[in-house]
């Protein structure tokens, strides 16, 4: 992901290099192309407005350095705003003071949500935790037996209601979860809950109706950064429909642009905590915003 952007990006600065001073113009022309490759990138418009208007002012205004020349300011600038763009500082969990802490994953369905929660559940457990895995994805029919194969791979049981009991009802699953990690004194309850493949009232209503019976100390919106422009959608109706308080970005190893991955954090106003780039479960980690930038400016 982000080749294409970082070729472009790399090879606008490089424009740069040699220019004992840069003039307005310099900057302007600089941030036309830095405009377009974000565009051409699929980034939001509303994240290239607001990236180039601090990247133009801030050139602009720059004093004249003694350590670096005007083409490296420019490149310092530009990775700052990436960095600032994608969040800032990394963000931690946020975990209750009081166990079990509860952690609730959502999304549509294909965007790696239940892998994620087997690789959550794994990198957890490396962190000396002891999770709980709950199958609250009770609409597609193998969500369930998947989730134990996740389980299993990563070393973390899963509650799920008991086969032949019906369909189940996920809100009473997940309030049935928290009193089986009491009871066997897990710290950490991690819920796969159902999604669709396009925004759906009544898959938004269900997980609103688990939030509400499990308190979640993370909502986690769970994203994958193939989709297109179509991503910001999501995102603005998973915020408004649920709510969640940090992304996790999946399939950051596949060729798209990567505007997804660029614009969540500036639209939707919550943190992107981890990111997934695999099908295997090691193919996780906590999202660093500055290495992200690093990678994408080569
Ligand atoms: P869910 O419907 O949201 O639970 O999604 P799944 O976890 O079933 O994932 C959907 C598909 O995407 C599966 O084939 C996964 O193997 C694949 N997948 C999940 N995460 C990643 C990732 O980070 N990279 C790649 N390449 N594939 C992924």
């Amino acid at each position: 992901m982000f080749d294409t952007l970082s070729d472009r990006l790399t090879s606008v600065l490089k424009n740069l290099r040699g220019k004992g001073r840069l003039s307005d113009a310099d900057i302007d022309s600089t941030c036309r192309e830095i405009r377009i490759a974000l565009l051409e990138a699929d980034v939001a418009l509303p994240v290239v407005r607001a990236f180039i208007a601090q990247i133009k002012e801030r050139a602009k205004g720059a004093e004249v350095s003694q350590a670096l020349n005007p083409a490296q300011q420019v490149v310092k600038i530009v990775d700052e705003e990436l960095v600032a763009i994608l969040g800032g500082e990394t963000r931690r969990l946020n975990l209750a003071k009081n166990p079990p802490s509860v952690i609730l994953l959502a999304g549509l369905q294909g965007a790696g949500k239940t892998t994620l929660a087997g690789k959550l559940a794994k990198w957890l457990r490396g962190q000396g935790h002891t999770p709980l895995l709950v199958a609250c994805d009770l609409q597609r029919p193998n969500a369930v037996t998947q989730l134990q194969v996740v389980g299993e791979q990563a070393g973390v049981p899963v509650y799920a209601p008991e086969p032949g009991n019906g369909v189940g009802n996920p809100v009473e699953v997940a309030r049935q979860s928290i009193l089986e990690a009491e009871r066997a004194q897990h710290d950490i309850v991690l819920v796969d809950t159902a999604g669709r493949l396009g925004v759906d009232e009544e898959m938004m209503r269900q997980a609103a109706d688990i939030r509400d019976a499990v308190s979640p100390d993370e909502i986690l919106f769970v994203l994958d950064a193939m989709v297109g422009q179509d991503a910001v959608n999501t995102a603005e109706a998973f915020r408004d429909g649920v709510g969640f308080t940090g992304v996790v970005l999946t399939k950051l190893d596949g060729d798209a642009r990567g505007g997804a991955a660029l614009s969540v954090r500036h639209v939707t106003g919550q943190p992107i905590l981890f990111a997934s780039n695999g099908e295997k479960l090691d193919d996780f980690d906590v999202f660093h915003p500055d290495r992200m930038a690093s990678r994408i400016l080569g």
